[in-house]
């Protein structure tokens, strides 16, 4: 598993995903607390998984503050639909976890999560965890976090909301932190065996544009209309297959925006 490609997130996947679990869990709305789920396009390339479009289903069967479930032949329609216009395919599914406080491993898998990862039968499984109730307002903060990897399996004597199996899977994985106005949330990405779901690398290339933007101290707001060109240039010179060979047109762009 240690060669596992990392899956990435470009374009908006990042952002759009993070809206949608706000959607179902606003920070000004306490009553409404659902999860979010929606389906991920992607492309598996040479250096990574490449996912460039993200769509929150809003027709399920069922969803409420502890579980959400998908209504197959909607997400079925919707995957067949979005595939006559363009080439990528469904490779995952997301959904999230909206918790009142942050918590160490909030984003692994339940029991019930590994008992359907596999209604699709996608190769990837997306996790986000997230959090509304911080003490103030945070300006928007994104990190890659690193911790030790784990095989996620169905426990039959188990019920949907318990822990499932957990063995170590002897690697180290990143996944993606944040905060932003009174919100936590944590992104982690899994590999669906069929049997079980194991953690691996998670990056985003939009994240990274605002790792740099922030480190920077670029504040997007003030970023005129006329350069908002320029991020998105930046966006795919940050892709994990440009990265190497666009250096310098990213700092082109980084320069002109300063
Ligand atoms: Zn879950």
């Amino acid at each position: 598993m240690i060669n596992e490609k990392p899956v990435e997130f470009i374009q908006h996947v990042l952002s759009t995903i993070i809206l949608d679990a706000v959607q179902f869990f606003p920070q000004n709305k306490k009553k409404v607390h659902s999860e979010a789920h929606g389906l991920i396009f992607g492309i598996d390339k040479e250096n990574s998984v490449e996912c460039d479009y993200a769509f929150p289903v809003g027709s399920v069967m069922e969803r409420s503050d502890v579980s959400v479930m998908p209504d197959s032949k909607v997400d079925q329609a919707v995957k067949s639909a979005k595939e006559l216009f363009s080439t990528s395919n469904c490779i995952a599914t997301y959904h999230s976890h909206p918790y009142d406080e942050p918590f160490e491993g909030w984003a692994n898998p339940s029991n019930g999560d590994c008992a359907a990862a596999d209604y699709l039968d996608l190769p990837y499984f997306l996790i986000i965890a997230i959090a509304r109730n911080g003490k103030k307002d945070k300006p928007l903060l994104l990190q890659y976090g690193e911790c030790d990897a784990y095989e996620f399996s169905y426990d039959q004597n188990g019920d949907g909301h318990d822990f499932p199996k957990i063995q170590t899977a002897n690697h180290r994985v990143s996944f993606i932190n944040g905060e932003f106005q009174k919100y936590t949330f944590t992104i982690r990405a899994y590999k669906n065996t069929g049997h079980s779901l194991i953690d691996v690398d998670l990056i985003s290339s939009e994240a990274e544009l605002m790792m740099i933007l922030n480190e920077e101290d670029i504040k997007i707001e003030n970023i005129s209309e006329q350069d908002t060109y320029r991020l998105r240039k930046m966006e795919y010179n940050l892709r994990e297959e440009n990265k190497n060979r666009s250096i310098r047109n990213f700092e082109y762009h980084l320069e002109k925006i300063k």
